[in-house]
């Protein structure tokens, strides 16, 4: 039976890009969680807003079923459709990024993507990546890694795939972007951000991409 595989950390620590290749290399179905909760934010940006611009969260709350949020793959890369649009862009936008944390936090979301997140995994073959995968959607993961590295590591990496998509950024918005979104997610009451007490820690601060999904696959195929 293939594994199912939870993958958890602070932003930017490489998370989905790591997931990605690993489920090429092991035949695993990948879901990245952040787009996810991405995805909603977008939704509420475009059709939730009160007058003075903000997020109207009850809006949002009795809107959620209006929501369908699928992936594809599309020439090798995982795109994210709303209502059958594609949206992979737009949620790497800064006013995204910006609003996602607190969005997160409500448990009208977290419920409303609580369960698809769970039954993709039902049947194995599964890599998750998100923040409170092996704590809370799968406690019961075969393997469960928690990823960190240090802030300007992160930081230059969240700049370069910005800049890799297109979009413009300056470094020092970025990085307190990743700070304010580490600390709402890690003190929210809901699924906060934490290490699994059984996840096999991983600081990439001085580690390739590469060398991350060696040492990762190292546990994986022991
Ligand atoms: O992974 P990514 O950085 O795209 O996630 C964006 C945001 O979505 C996180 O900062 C967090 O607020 C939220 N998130 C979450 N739970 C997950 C995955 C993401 O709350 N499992």
């Amino acid at each position: 039976k293939k594994p199912v595989i939870a993958i958890d950390g602070y932003s930017s620590t490489g998370k989905s890009s790591i997931s990605k290749v690993i489920a090429d290399q092991l035949g695993l179905i990948h879901m990245d969680t952040g787009a996810l909760y991405r995805g909603i934010t977008w939704y509420a940006l475009q059709h939730c807003r009160n007058e003075n611009g903000e997020i109207n969260l009850k809006a949002l709350f009795s809107s959620l079923d209006q929501i369908k949020l699928e992936f594809k793959n599309e020439e090798d890369t995982l795109v994210l459709f709303l209502n059958n649009t594609d949206i992979s862009k737009e949620i790497r936008t800064h006013e995204v990024s910006d609003n996602v944390s607190v969005v997160a936090k409500q448990k009208e979301v977290r419920d409303f993507l609580l369960q698809s997140q769970r039954s993709l995994a039902e049947k194995g073959g599964v890599i998750m990546d998100g923040r409170d995968i092996g704590t809370v959607v799968l406690p019961n993961a075969d393997y469960k890694f928690f990823l960190t590295a240090s802030i300007d590591e992160r930081t230059n990496r969240r700049f370069l795939e910005l800049k890799g998509m297109g979009i413009d950024a300056d470094k020092e918005q970025v990085k307190q972007n990743l700070i304010d979104r580490d600390k709402i997610d890690s003190e929210r009451e809901i699924a906060p951000l934490k290490q699994a007490e059984d996840a096999i820690v991983i600081d990439n601060s001085e580690l390739t991409k590469e060398e991350t999904i060696k040492l990762m696959l190292s546990y994986i195929r022991k």
